[in-house]
């Protein structure tokens, strides 16, 4: 499997950057998991035709998640009226808030298929499944399991102990964890640089890449903060890197 970074910043995305967008390839299999703004002009870098794309996992509703999804409806079902889209897009997603559910579709754009952690899909052989993560709104982290290997991607999330469980035997795990230590409350809604560290060394990870980055933190910060704690490779999301797994 292979994953580039379309976007890694959330709440919002600092200067030319997107928040998230991940797309995940295995030979001729395209999923793109996530859609946040900025997303889609990167994603037309590496996929210039829709009908490649296998389908869509969203993790949960907020807006640095899904906001990407409203302008590419518009380039499907264009394409559609075109000729040029011959189906429309599969995309998985939490049904709640309903709201936000509800203005997703548009035209023929989607088919919509809703997530909750008794759901397995397998995508040309490729097997997904979900767990739920502890965040204001409904929200899944996610396994991605190809040929002996396994990638999980948290979602947003905030700690709760479960997690370390969720993503044991991974080979990569893509985790939130853009801010520091020092700015979380009880409140906070995401996980810290050494919460993941922590977590990662209970799960007795091989291999970690911290994203959501806020864009105000320190990158460097982060990094230092995580492998004080974790010691085996840890990285930094960048947009536009592919990483092999
Ligand atoms: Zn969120």
């Amino acid at each position: 499997m292979k994953l580039t970074v379309l976007g890694c910043y959330g709440p919002y995305p600092k200067a030319n950057g997107a928040c998230s967008g991940y797309l995940l390839e295995d030979q001729d299999i395209k999923i793109l998991i996530d859609c946040g703004n900025g997303v889609i002009s990167r994603l037309f870098t590496h996929c210039n035709d829709l009908n490649k794309l296998d389908a869509i996992f969203i993790s949960h509703l907020h807006p640095d998640h899904m906001s990407d999804l409203m302008v590419l409806r518009y380039a499907i079902a264009i394409g559609q009226m075109m000729g040029k889209i011959t189906k429309p897009i599969s995309i998985f997603l939490p049904s709640s808030p309903l709201e936000d559910y509800n203005r997703i579709p548009y035209q023929q754009a989607f088919t919509r298929s809703i997530i909750n952690e008794e759901l397995k899909v397998n995508i040309k052989g490729l097997d997904v499944s979900f767990f739920k993560t502890d965040h204001p709104v409904e929200c899944y982290g996610m396994v991605f399991e190809n040929n002996n290997k396994k990638l999980v991607y948290s979602g947003d999330t905030k700690f709760f102990p479960e997690l370390a469980d969720k993503i044991k035997g991974c080979d990569l795990f893509l985790c939130e964890g853009g801010i520091l230590e020092r700015d979380i409350t009880d409140s906070t809604p995401h996980l810290s640089a050494k919460q993941v560290g922590e977590i990662a060394v209970e799960a007795n990870l091989r291999r970690v890449i911290l994203t959501h980055i806020f864009p105000a933190t320190n990158t460097n910060l982060i990094f230092k903060e995580a492998t004080e704690v974790y010691t085996n490779i840890l990285e930094i999301a960048e947009e536009g890197k592919t990483y092999y797994i």
